[in-house]
């Protein structure tokens, strides 16, 4: 039986919306065990449970609808977000996924112009012969996005900073926008996260996370996570992930509590590694553009500072002339080249040829995310070892 102690503390935490954003990344969502106190959430590994009679279970009764681990991490991410209620998928396409399943056939989505691959591919290859179309919009202006709304837009599905061009979008004029037309206001919170923007706040109806970067911060679990602002949205979606069904393990939801637990510190490591490198890469000759809303001079600093408290640490780059990026990707050595990003390891990827190869060459050159573009997750090792590699591997990649 939990001790009166115990109760106490989950109540706190189940409150925790009252207490400092630090420590609602350790105690939202009630994760002490009531049966033994453990203070960690167990890992309720198991697909069913004994029921005390027919139509007397005891509040679970089978893992795709609900997992005692799964509901942990679903109301801890529904409170940092500060939405209604949360919920957990096998991967952040999974999490889009159902998220996209909320619409129907003959509606149309406007995305991005720096949208996710992953996100481009799904609508573009999946949906769309389902009849869901999408409209490719630069939403850094909001005014394209209310001048492409038409007769059959649904949703707006945003991203900002938007991947690999850092581009900002304004997130609460979006979903205002959204909802003067009324549409679903979607926010790809991936590159932030709650500890530094919090959509919902800024208006929007649902958020949804590649929980594998930031959130797990340890580039060893794949998750995704949604929260929604209303108990409308909630039921819908809590509909939709039963149904479709790809919902997170209770070990990897484990996981991701527990990497969550640190976001925190993390972040603040990441972002003064992040502005460390940027302004460095800046003042090499040898490159040539570097994108991050961290610098003063990049469009989207103002709007950035507004809507967040931070810039995050993902940042993109161009080698000057003379320098071949390939060359520079083969020479890292502390920075390994992968896909991915928000690990605590610093890695290096090539835009055109991985996370954005989905996206036809013609529609990548117009939107700018050229062949030569580089991208850096900043991770948090000591920046001058950082710095050191960046320097090196710049070397390397000098024309003869
Ligand atoms: N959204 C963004 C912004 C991403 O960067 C990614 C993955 O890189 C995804 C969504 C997809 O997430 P996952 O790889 O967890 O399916």
């Amino acid at each position: 039986m939990p001790t009166s102690k115990q109760q106490a503390s989950n109540k706190a935490a189940e409150q925790g919306r009252t207490t400092a954003f630090a420590t609602r990344l350790i105690h939202a969502g009630g994760t002490t065990d009531p049966v033994t106190g453990a203070v960690n959430v167990p890992i309720y590994q198991t697909s069913t449970y004994q029921q005390d009679g027919v139509g007397q279970d005891r509040g679970w009764e089978y893992s795709r609808t609900g997992n005692p681990t799964r509901a942990a991490l679903e109301r801890l991410i529904a409170d940092l977000e500060g939405g209604v209620a949360g919920f957990a998928f096998g991967s952040g396409m999974a999490a889009i996924t159902a998220v996209l399943s909320l619409l129907s056939s003959g509606d149309e989505v406007i995305i991005p112009t720096n949208v996710y691959g992953g996100t481009y591919r799904v609508l573009n290859q999946v949906f769309d012969r389902f009849g869901l179309t999408f409209r490719v919009v630069d939403t850094t202006d909001p005014a394209n996005v209310e001048e492409a709304i038409g007769p059959h837009t649904a949703a707006t599905l945003v991203e900002s900073p938007a991947n690999p061009l850092m581009t900002v979008t304004d997130l609460a004029e979006v979903s205002r926008i959204a909802h003067e037309h009324g549409l679903l206001s979607i926010v790809d919170n991936t590159f932030m996260t709650p500890y530094l923007q919090r959509p919902l706040e800024l208006g929007a109806d649902v958020v949804v996370h590649s929980a594998t970067k930031y959130l797990g911060g340890h580039s060893d679990v794949v998750a995704g996570l949604a929260v929604v602002a209303s108990q409308e949205l909630a039921d819908r979606l809590a509909f939709v992930q039963n149904a479709t069904g790809g919902v997170l393990g209770p070990f990897d939801s484990f996981l991701l509590i527990r990497g969550i637990k640190t976001l925190g510190v993390r972040m603040d490591r990441h972002l003064r590694n992040a502005g460390i490198i940027a302004r460095a890469l800046q003042q090499n000759e040898a490159v040539a553009k570097v994108y991050y809303p961290g610098l003063p001079d990049f469009p989207g600093y103002e709007v950035n500072r507004r809507q967040a408290s931070g810039a995050g640490a993902m940042l993109s780059f161009e080698l000057a002339p003379g320098y071949d990026a390939h060359a520079f990707l083969a020479s890292t050595r502390l920075v390994a080249l992968a896909e991915s990003l928000g690990g605590v390891e610093s890695l290096v990827c090539h835009p055109a040829t991985m996370t954005h190869a989905a996206i036809p060459k013609e529609e990548r050159d117009r939107v700018g995310i050229t062949d030569g573009l580089i991208r850096l997750s900043v991770g948090i090792e000591d920046a001058d070892d950082i710095l050191a590699d960046i320097d090196q591997a710049i070397a390397a990649a000098k024309e003869a």
